[in-house]
């Protein structure tokens, strides 16, 4: 007798088209990396994810479950879109040894939303889309961000102000950077630039997620919060694209009194600050008014000291994240620390060299 399935070596890729799709309902519903292998591995396999192309769901929520959504500016992708989406973070996540980005940050991601569901309140959020930050009941809910900003810094390419949302989110790939580990401060390649590194920008800012994000803009004195509104969640990007804003504005004499009023920074020499105020996290050897001849963009205040993220905080029944800083070790000048932010470390590596850099 015959017995054609025993004498034939079965493979994967010899079974039945229901068998692969079962296959594919028993990997696991968040686990994106495990879709993106299957989705990847044969043309049947991929075959299985079809009816998905029609109904964004699927891809939505298993990005949401590696706490990834689209940027704001991606208005409403249509399922197609966010399959290419979750298959280039998945295969970004891969390759990528970032310790801010990769897999690393997948893993972070999900241990992030994970606690976030464990501390929710079912009433006040269902742990599986962003949480509505403009219903005053919930904005009891203690609002995280993600701590990967702590690891963004910023080069000199600061985009213009006056362009759409969606060409600013593209600039801002190439002035916002991850930085080699938490406490280098010694610039940037253009492999580290935050627009090479997808799943970084797709992360949500925000643990648990949110829908609206506002930034209140005390850098300057004018009053009014930065809105990210994203109905998956808002993101890095999302944040990133709303700072920038204001990174290339130059700051007037009313915003320099106001950062001196406010003592975010001395006026003068740091010896004739009263001694028992505590020194801010911009360079206390330097008064604002010498450093503001060399730094004078918003974003070069984000090069003299660290920005650290968003501190969230409830004013008046609305949950407002507040920029935050800390102190870096004193560089030489405002200005050598400015020119070292503008170029990449290889350029400005070589340059020193051949001594181009020291006689400008
Ligand atoms: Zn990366
Ligand atoms: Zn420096």
């Amino acid at each position: 007798m015959d017995y054609p399935y025993h004498s034939r070596k079965t493979t994967l890729l010899s079974l039945a088209n229901e068998l692969l799709l079962l296959l594919r309902d028993n990997l696991e519903p968040d686990d994106l990396l495990a879709h993106a292998c299957y989705y990847l591995l044969h043309p049947r396999t991929r075959a299985c994810y079809a009816a998905y192309d029609n109904d964004p769901r699927f891809w939505t929520s298993l990005l949401f479950e590696s706490g990834l959504a689209a940027s704001c500016c991606e208005a409403d992708p249509s399922g197609v879109v966010w399959r290419r989406m979750a298959i280039e973070c998945a295969e970004h996540a891969w390759e990528c040894k970032h310790s801010a980005c990769g897999i690393q940050r997948l893993e972070e991601n999900r241990a992030r939303l994970q606690r976030a569901r464990e501390l929710r309140d079912p009433e006040l959020w269902d742990g599986c889309s962003p949480l509505d930050t403009t219903d005053a009941d919930k904005v009891a809910i203690r609002i995280q961000q993600n701590p990967l900003f702590e690891w963004i810094d910023f080069n000199s390419a600061f985009p213009p102000v006056h362009l759409p949302d969606r060409m600013r989110s593209i600039l801002i790939g190439a002035c916002a950077f991850l930085r080699e580990t938490l406490d280098d401060n010694s610039g940037w390649l253009p492999t580290d630039l935050i627009g090479l590194h997808p799943v970084a920008c797709r992360s949500f800012a925000t643990f648990p997620p949110i829908n609206i994000l506002a930034i209140r803009e005390d850098l300057l004195n004018r009053g009014k919060d930065l809105i990210v509104t994203n109905i998956h969640g808002a993101t890095v990007l999302d944040a990133l694209t709303a700072l920038s804003t204001i990174l290339e504005v130059e700051m007037d004499a009313d915003d320099i009194d106001a950062l001196v009023d406010f003592e975010i920074w001395p006026e003068y020499e740091y010896n004739d600050w009263e001694s028992d105020s505590e020194p801010g996290p911009f360079p206390w050897g330097w008064p604002l008014k010498h450093a503001a001849w060399t730094a004078r963009r918003v974003g070069n205040l984000f090069q003299l000291a660290q920005w650290t993220g968003f501190n969230f905080d409830i004013v008046t029944d609305e949950v407002i994240a507040f920029v935050d800083f800390k102190s870096k070790p004193l560089p030489e000048s405002a200005w050598s620390h400015t020119v070292e932010y503008t170029y990449p470390k290889t350029e400005f590596a070589a340059a020193n060299a051949l001594d181009g850099f020291q006689d400008l």
